[in-house]
């Protein structure tokens, strides 16, 4: 999946989220984005590759693309160092919700993740689609009608009710 699927993922399942949790969207949503894009520093083309090029080098020479970055293993060390660093519920759940939706998307695409890395098993959906096609577009204007449905809903959050 392209970055912008995956932030506009990260914005529809955060905010969701939020919705159900009753909990802070603006908070959610920035820690969102940040966990849909977490995953892919293991890829130094990616938008946070970009922006960490040495980290995602030795990140990539390391575990290669879409393995431990991808895996449960990172979703489980990710919440344990926000519990350490950044103890703050809103934030890590914002932000293991994103990374979730990060897999989820990567998961509809044929070279899947390695979920249960440092297991070599490749997790996808049974259908596949190729990133950048059309069906990818079809999902990222669903993901921002999703978006724009909780984002809608998460106004009540700041008691502007309609
Ligand atoms: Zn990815």
């Amino acid at each position: 999946m392209t970055g912008k699927t995956h932030i506009l993922g990260g914005i529809a399942a955060s905010l969701a989220v939020a919705h159900t949790a009753n909990e802070n969207p603006l908070i959610m949503v920035g820690a969102g984005i940040a966990g849909a894009l977490l995953p892919d520093i293991c890829h130094s083309g990616s938008l946070i590759g970009k922006k960490f090029p040495i980290l995602s080098r030795i990140i990539n020479l390391i575990f290669g693309h879409r393995t431990f970055t991808h895996s449960l293993l990172f979703l489980v060390l990710a919440s344990f160092l926000i519990d350490r660093f950044f103890p703050n519920d809103v934030l890590k759940y914002g932000l293991l919700t994103g990374m979730v939706s990060h897999y989820i998307l990567d998961m509809a695409t044929k070279r899947g993740i390695k979920l249960f890395f440092p297991l070599s098993l490749t997790v996808r959906f049974p259908l596949t689609i190729r990133t950048g096609s059309k069906i990818e577009n079809l999902i990222f204007s669903i993901l921002t009608l999703i978006s724009f449905y909780f984002g809608y809903e998460s106004l009540s959050w700041f008691g502007v009710g309609f």
